[in-house]
């Protein structure tokens, strides 16, 4: 599991998964926590306990992100209703004992209560994990480039501002193993919907230009980049520069499974 310096307290649990360390096979190998896909559920649910074991959680209620790359951020707190939410049976499972809810149509998922254990998925999309240690918040987002076209990283920062009262320059931000602009081929249609966000200049930053329209993609600068315009302090965010696409061994990747079966990594974090 990877995890950031930045982020390394006494008061905080967190780490985004690789594919080391799982009992999933074939295309899943091995550490896949992907629920949703194909894989064998009890091997997702196994893997998902060790990731649990490894990080020494004491949280029992577990809330997933089903993703649908938008730019929802859904807070939990002490109003949330679980019962409204649909509920993963864990009965015989790796993780009986555990309580688990799909928060639906989100992509990020923020709280300040140390009961509850916050999962989003990837496969190459960039993960952003956020922390204030000042008001103790918590929050992962979703970040591929639909998300960062939308700037749901930004999204989250507003919100941590708006809801707890956060000052942007407290906020830490770890920016996880994903595509690489090194794999990571885009087109026009990228281009023109990360248009929206960024103005042509400020796209030569994280953008190098090909031949016949496409062009290669830092996402992970053009998320920072986006956190940076909204206040986040250059000394607050941590960039993990391991490219998901060209690791086979140590990462799952969409873009290389070329539409097939591949695995699913998760960013996990908890307040303590
Ligand atoms: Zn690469």
């Amino acid at each position: 599991m990877n995890n950031f310096k930045l982020l390394n307290s006494d008061h905080l649990i967190h780490g985004i998964t690789t594919r080391l360390g799982g009992v999933s096979t074939g295309p899943y190998s091995s550490m896949n926590t992907g629920l949703f896909g194909d894989d064998y559920r009890d091997n997702v649910l196994e893997n998902i306990r060790r990731a649990l074991t490894e990080l020494g959680t004491d949280s029992k209620i577990i809330i997933l992100a089903q993703q649908v790359h938008s730019e929802n951020v859904v807070i939990i707190d002490e109003k949330t209703n679980f019962e409204s939410m649909e509920k993963v049976e864990l009965e015989n499972t790796p993780l009986e004992g555990f309580e688990m809810y799909i928060s639906a149509v989100t992509d990020g998922l923020m709280t300040n209560r140390k009961d509850v254990l916050l999962v989003t998925f990837y496969a190459d999309c960039v993960p952003l994990i956020l922390y204030d240690p000042v008001k103790h918040v918590v929050a992962t987002v979703h970040s591929g480039w639909v998300g960062t076209a939308k700037a749901i990283g930004v999204e989250a920062v507003r919100k941590m501002v708006s809801v707890y009262g956060s000052s942007e320059s407290d906020i830490r931000i770890g920016i996880g193993h994903s595509a690489g602009i090194c794999c990571y081929e885009i087109g026009d249609d990228v281009i023109d919907a990360l248009k929206m966000k960024f103005s042509v200049d400020s796209l030569r930053d994280f953008v190098i230009p090909k031949r016949y329209g496409k062009y290669m993609i830092d996402l992970k600068e053009a998320n920072a980049k986006l956190l940076r315009d909204a206040g986040i302090l250059q000394k607050h965010l941590e960039i993990d520069s391991d490219c998901t696409i060209c690791n086979p061994e140590k990462y799952h990747s969409h873009r290389r499974a070329k539409g097939g079966k591949r695995g699913m990594m998760s960013a996990i974090v908890q307040l303590k």
